[in-house]
């Protein structure tokens, strides 16, 4: 397994429109499990392709203590339901955090990377993490969403330390305010 060099805003594969994938072949297999070792590496909740410089239609989601991976292959959002603000930020965008709407729930169809037809339906954390990880496929990111350059915050790197302190000891409370993520 390989940790991927990621690429940071503003890196032009980032604004790409991604292939949608035919053929989940050996090499499709190998980068999903190289995607899935560099969001751990990262500690991300999502990751996309574009965001390791591969401008194709594929995108992983691991929530904090879930064991599952959800591996999702030309994903497509085909229902959102309400809006809430919420807080993210972005792997490819370090040392910054967003405040921006997002759906209260979605329904996502996607493939899994045996190319079984999954379907989705979220709310919460994992429908926030669809988004954003759907919006890069589109050539999306978050900052394209907030309202007003004041809804973007520097963070500083004790504030990360202190986070990733937060996280690992009360994730449970994090689960709980549901709308803290960096994809
Ligand atoms: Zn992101």
């Amino acid at each position: 397994l390989t940790v991927l060099p990621l690429r940071y805003a503003p890196d032009p594969v980032l604004r790409t429109k991604t292939a949608r994938i035919r053929d989940i072949d050996s090499r499709m297999q190998k980068l999903i499990d190289d995607m899935i070792e560099t969001m751990h590496a990262n500690q991300g909740v999502g990751l996309a392709a574009c965001q390791v410089g591969v401008p194709w239609r594929l995108a992983v989601i691991q929530l904090p203590e879930e064991e599952f991976v959800h591996v999702l292959i030309n994903p497509d959002i085909v229902r959102r339901e309400n809006e809430r603000e919420v807080e993210e930020g972005c792997l490819s965008i370090p040392g910054y955090r967003g405040s921006l709407k997002r759906s209260e729930r979605v329904k996502v169809r996607a493939l899994d990377r045996n190319g079984k037809v999954v379907r989705i339906k979220a709310d919460g954390l994992l429908a926030q993490a669809l988004e954003h990880e759907t919006d890069h496929l589109d050539g999306t990111l978050y900052t394209d969403r907030l309202a007003s350059s004041d809804d973007l915050f520097k963070i500083e790197p004790q504030d990360i330390e202190e986070a990733n302190d937060m996280l690992a000891d009360d994730l449970d409370q994090r689960r709980e305010a549901n709308n803290d993520i960096d994809g």
